[in-house]
């Protein structure tokens, strides 16, 4: 019997040679299950007895192998009509995978604080909630500012009156603020980290008069997200 093995797609080098990862390893696909992509390829749609023919081997030796590559996305399957190419790349395949990926699934949760709220007050936030961006809101709870790690040790350099300072004079404010939402792809999420030069977004939810912050997307949600895609179990 096949022990159940749980795997996800690697990736296709330039040399062509594809990997699957079985159980948090790297492997690559054996002789044998390339040589069913190429008979597949040729001869698709094709049954698993008539790959068996071609490669004399038996049907039941051979499940694992269509198993695997069924599952990987190399090869789909259609009962009565049998095995055909899908015609995908591992990169293809990681592509697929990684435009599923929204915001909401990575998003962690918000550290905020008041735009009245002594630079103090913040500095501490930032220590207590181990978060590098703080958000800063107004009484009725509405995003308006940003703080970064840099905003606050720009504002402590030479100035011994950290509490008599509001954060709402060394934020960063609204409308200069790059905002996301729950339900955005990961990667969109990510290109604008990147483009903006930012550490992080407010996840945001749009209300009348204005933006009730709901969660936080940062550079290491997106870490997460591209080491949970190279080691995730399933694919
Ligand atoms: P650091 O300043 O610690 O390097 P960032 O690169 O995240 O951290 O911040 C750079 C500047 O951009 C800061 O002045 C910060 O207030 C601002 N900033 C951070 N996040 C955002 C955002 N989501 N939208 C607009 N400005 C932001």
């Amino acid at each position: 019997m096949f022990p159940f093995l749980t795997y996800s797609l690697y990736n296709t080098n330039d040399s062509g040679v594809s990997h699957l990862h079985v159980g948090g390893e790297k492997v690559e696909l054996s002789d044998r299950q390339n040589k069913i992509i190429e008979i597949v390829k040729e001869n698709g749609p094709i049954t698993g007895e008539k790959i068996a023919e071609q490669l004399s081997l038996s049907r039941a030796t051979l499940r694992p192998d269509l198993a695997i590559l069924t599952m990987a996305g190399y090869l789909d399957a259609r009962p009565r009509v049998g095995y055909f190419y899908t015609g995908k790349t591992g990169t293809e395949l990681l592509t697929k995978k990684v435009k599923q990926y929204k915001v909401k699934e990575f998003q962690s949760v918000p550290v905020v604080v008041k735009e009245n709220q002594s630079v103090y007050d913040a500095i501490s936030a930032m220590f207590l909630g181990d978060v590098g961006t703080l958000f800063v809101v107004d009484e009725e709870g509405y995003l308006t500012g940003v703080l970064s790690r840099k905003d606050l040790l720009r504002a402590s350099i030479g100035n011994q009156e950290l509490n008599a300072v509001p954060v709402h004079i060394i934020m960063t404010r609204m409308p200069n603020i790059t905002v996301c939402y729950a339900n955005d792809l990961l990667i969109e999420a990510g290109k604008k980290l990147i483009d903006k030069q930012i550490d992080g977004l407010p996840v945001v939810k749009e209300l009348k008069d204005g933006y009730q912050v709901i969660g936080r997307i940062t550079k290491t949600n997106i870490t997460k997200a591209f080491v949970e895609l190279i080691l995730d179990e399933q694919v």
